[in-house]
């Protein structure tokens, strides 16, 4: 493809609209600061299993996302989805580190990786004090450099997002891995913790807890921590629950106002707790992350199609 056409169709992707995949548009009502009357869900790439940790590359302008029950990893190019890694260990979160490096959370392997400038994979943790981690599933990266991320055992449940296996950790803890190797649990308190994400002054960590997904009464709720000195967690509190379903991935905007992947589609609060409304979508959305030139598209991963739509906010990255 020439280098042009290749140029005008990365443009037309950070737009939302991919010409080799039919756009089936929904109208979507207004929500105050986030998206306007009418704005439009597009799906911008079909065909997947389930579709989880989109993130967006700000160096290529395209969005990296795993297929977990695919078992691949994957680049939505503008004429359509790439592997970049198949198998991907039944990858599941995604996210980029401040030299660019993507990292992944991977269910075969219970681990953390990172993939080099040359391509070569480095393994970041796979152990808690000798044990093997449950099943990674979704980070965040702090300025600092050190990663958080969630350890719950649906990848040792769910036999089509991992395989079977009996945890060797006694909990399900939110873990810090510092720059340095160290890695300390920061959270016990979770019987399924899922999505995670920073307010954007990195004061507030927001966690969920998702045990509801185990198919028993459970907790559908995300918890809100202090992040104290950068290190460690403090007054965890209820911020938000949902009736139904559970809220997966989660993200945030430069206002810090709090989005979910639902059941409903996204599910957006004010920093202080009040809903503000949904984002629709087609089927249930696992995750969601913002993206595009100036960070104002929501791409929302949903089974086995990802949707996007413009807003009028943008990532809390982008602030
Ligand atoms: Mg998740």
């Amino acid at each position: 493809m020439a280098i042009d056409r290749r140029h005008v169709l990365r443009g037309a992707l950070a737009a939302g609209i991919v010409a080799a995949v039919p756009a089936r548009a929904a109208r979507q009502a207004a929500i105050p600061g986030v998206v306007g009357e009418g704005a439009r869900l597009v799906e911008v790439h079909a065909g997947g299993r389930w579709c989880e940790g989109p993130v967006w590359d700000r160096r290529t302008s395209t969005l990296v996302f795993s297929d977990v029950r695919a078992n691949r990893l994957l680049r939505l190019e503008p004429d359509g989805a790439r592997p970049i890694r198949d198998p991907s260990g039944f990858a599941n979160g995604n996210a980029f580190d401040r030299q660019g490096r993507l990292v992944t959370c991977e269910h075969l392997g219970r681990r953390l990786v990172r993939q080099e400038a040359d391509g070569r994979l480095t393994v970041l943790v796979d152990r808690f004090r000798g044990r093997r981690l449950n099943a990674p599933n979704d980070l965040a990266i702090a300025l600092d450099g050190a990663i958080w991320f969630t350890d719950p055992t649906f990848g040792l449940t769910q036999p089509e997002e991992g395989r079977m296996a009996p945890p060797e950790l006694p909990g399900r803890y939110v873990f810090r891995l510092d720059p340095d190797g160290t890695l300390d649990v920061v959270a016990d308190s979770l019987e399924q913790p899922n999505g995670i994400v920073f307010s954007p002054d990195e004061r507030t960590l927001y966690v969920s807890d998702t045990s509801a997904a185990d198919g028993r009464e459970g907790r559908r709720a995300i918890h809100a921590f202090d992040v104290v000195g950068r290190r460690r967690l403090a007054r965890q509190r209820l911020f938000a629950d949902v009736e139904t379903g559970i809220p997966d991935g989660l993200e945030v905007d430069a206002a810090g106002r709090v989005f979910a992947a639902t059941d409903r589609g996204a599910t957006i609060w004010s920093p202080d707790g009040a809903l503000l409304g949904h984002i629709a979508t087609p089927a249930t959305c696992g995750n969601l992350a913002f993206g595009g030139a100036d960070g104002q598209r929501l791409f929302l991963c949903c089974g086995a199609s990802i949707h996007a739509i413009g807003t009028t906010t943008r990532g809390a990255a982008w602030a």
